[in-house]
């Protein structure tokens, strides 16, 4: 570790695992000027972290700036929390991330009121928020290199993880130069567009990279093996030999678009000929009509829906379907089970013979997926795939890092304890001696040449 260097940044966060990403940025230029930033301000969607979520790292009116990696909750979910204490300054933020955000950040505030009401809890912020929010946000293009203040400039770089998601590039251009990369949640493909490559110019730079390491523990064919395997079109079709009806739970964004067009994929094939598809769940309804009209960006594949296909518009329609002896198939929120139609659906298909639920992502602890995962005397009839995951998995997280060719140091972060553990251990072994894990408890003083020292933030 060096000792000296005049401009510097101490990277904290508040969140220790896959929940709540929040990562605050104090930029120390040679003149003495402090530039604060924060890298999304995500919700804690775990039941055993939601004392977290009316916390704030620091009180938004000192902030100078605002950056969201994605639209998914757990990295924006707290955005109008800042603005609800003060925050009045620009939120930056790519336009497919600002495409999704009202829709997910309304139906965030729903969740919020309908669980406060159960709860007796307070909400932590209201409609108006979310509206001034937006009003705050300022769209980027991809490579588009922007500044926030005369040494201070950022740039977003496409991430396959999601459609508008990022990978965030801080400059600090001063008498030393101080590079940070935000990797946020990442994935190097995606179904709905070709993700185009690190420019050379970022992979040149000398740089302090951030990472998520959700899946850092596991290659890609661990996950798959673990999981399920790669099953959910050989499911589905069995089922549908035996004329089951068949639920899937799917997260709104990206994920039940695509499971809609491995269904349409599936019919190609001659299947499901009989079969009725059903989507319910009003979010992922309006994101369904984002993609197919086209409005986020020249998607890969545009016509994914399949045939025989109506939206759930009503609960008098949903019961009719429920009752129903023609066979279907249902795509419905919440992916864990947790919240929306899901719990409706499950309750009524769990006890059913002849029906499939098929769960299309991870389910975290707590939820209702994860109790059913748990209990194997639903075994038969719910079923598990990992296939369907927008994370990187080690091996591909291994060689995104490995693109770059002067790495002054690795945080990591956005994983669960062994997750990042194991991480560390890869990345030391293949690629940086120089990687350190990221808490709520520990931060670091980043400079020009990595790590300059350990910051202990217990707070
Ligand atoms: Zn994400
Ligand atoms: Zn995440």
């Amino acid at each position: 570790m060096t000792t000296k260097c005049r401009t510097y940044v101490d990277v904290l966060t508040q969140h220790t695992e896959v929940t709540g990403s929040t990562l605050l940025l104090i930029i120390r230029l040679s003149s003495g000027k402090i530039v604060k930033g924060l890298i999304d301000c995500g919700a804690f969607q775990e039941p055993n972290y939601q004392a977290e979520n009316s916390k704030l790292i620091i009180d938004p009116k000192q902030l100078d700036f605002v950056c969201i990696t994605h639209a998914h909750m757990d990295h924006a979910g707290r955005v109008p929390l800042l603005v609800n204490k003060g925050y009045e300054r620009k939120i930056f933020c790519t336009n497919g991330t600002a495409e999704f955000l009202p829709y997910a950040l309304h139906d965030n505030l729903k969740i919020m009121r309908d669980k406060s009401r159960r709860n007796n809890e307070k909400v932590l912020y209201f409609a108006e928020d979310v509206n001034k929010t937006m009003q705050l946000i300022e769209k980027k293009e991809y490579d588009e290199t922007f500044s926030v203040h005369p040494k201070v400039k950022i740039t977003f770089l496409e991430n396959g993880h999601l459609l508008g998601a990022s990978l965030i590039l801080i400059q600090i251009e001063d008498e030393e130069n101080v590079n940070l990369l935000f990797t946020g949640d990442y994935n190097n493909k995606n179904v709905f567009f070709n993700v185009k490559s690190i420019p050379q110019w970022v992979k040149d730079l000398p740089l302090t990279i951030v990472t998520e390491s959700t899946y850092g523990d596991k290659t890609t064919q661990e996950c798959l093996e673990e999981n399920g395997g790669n099953n959910f079109d050989y499911n589905i079709i069995e089922a549908s030999k035996e004329n089951k009806s068949i639920l899937i739970p799917a997260f709104a964004l990206e994920r039940t678009q695509e499971i809609l067009y491995r269904i349409r994929c599936i019919q190609e094939q001659g299947y499901l000929k009989d079969y009725s598809v059903y989507l319910d769940g009003s979010l992922a309804i309006i994101y369904t009509e984002l993609l197919k009209l086209g409005r986020i960006k020249n998607l890969k594949v545009q016509d994914f829906l399949p045939g025989n296909f109506s939206y759930v518009v009503n609960s008098v329609m949903r019961s009719e379907i429920i009752n129903s002896r023609s066979n279907k198939i249902i795509v419905t929120t919440s992916g864990m089970g947790q919240y929306g139609p899901a719990q409706i659906y499950i309750p009524e298909f769990i006890v059913k013979q002849n029906s499939l639920i098929q769960f299309t992502g991870y389910c975290a602890q707590g939820t209702y997926g994860r109790k059913l995962q748990e209990e194997s005397v639903y075994s038969n009839t719910v079923k598990f795939t990992a296939e369907f995951s927008a994370h990187a998995k080690k091996d591909v997280l291994l060689s995104l890092i490995s693109q770059f060719s002067d790495i002054k140091a690795v945080l990591i972060n956005h994983g669960n304890n062994e997750a990042k553990l194991k991480f560390k251990e890869y990345l030391e072994k293949e690629i940086s001696k120089n990687s350190y894990i990221l808490n709520k408890k520990i931060g670091y003083r980043v400079n020009a040449y990595g790590i300059m020292k350990e910051l202990n933030t217990i707070n």
